[in-house]
């Protein structure tokens, strides 16, 4: 039995932080603003798997409002949301994913974030596909003024 999730993301992006991507730091003047390190690669991912597992979202399992998630660790948050699956007796299989900003360029980037993404989940980096685009200059991404992710998760039956 094969289960789907979908995730979405998104993020303001602000001068002072570090831009964490997919547990990789992007060189770029801006990060971007949350709770945690706002990896908003890691947060559409655990939602796509909380989502096909129905085990509701990261909001619900990590609230902003508890001061444990404070800068927290999104690939640590990711490995969390993966358990509760795996309690549920599912495993997780393979996720695609979509970044889409401006900038910076994420192309040389994707290989590394695909790396540490699946070494998190216990799968081969290739279980883990990553695509980056822009939005044509469109709407607030187009502006510059975030980024946002879309990711699909597959869980299947252990
Ligand atoms: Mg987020």
């Amino acid at each position: 039995m094969i289960r789907v999730g979908i995730g979405y993301d998104s993020h303001r992006f602000v001068a002072g932080r570090a831009l964490v991507l997919g547990g990789v730091t992007v060189p770029h003047p801006y990060g971007l603003a949350g709770h945690s390190d706002a990896d908003a690669v890691a947060h559409a991912l655990t939602d796509a798997i909380l989502g096909a597992a129905a085990a509701g979202d990261i909001g619900r399992l990590f609230p902003d409002t508890d001061p444990r998630w404070k800068d927290a660790d999104s690939l640590e948050l990711l490995g969390s949301a993966h358990e509760v699956v795996r309690r549920r007796g599912l495993a997780f299989r393979q996720a695609d994913l979509t970044i889409i900003t401006e900038q910076p360029k994420l192309g040389p980037h994707l290989a590394a974030m695909a790396e540490r993404l699946a070494g998190r989940l216990g799968v081969a980096a290739g279980d883990i596909n990553l695509k980056a685009k822009t939005n044509e200059g469109m709407g607030f991404i187009g502006r510059g003024e975030g980024l946002a992710v879309l990711a699909v998760a597959t869980l299947e039956a252990r």
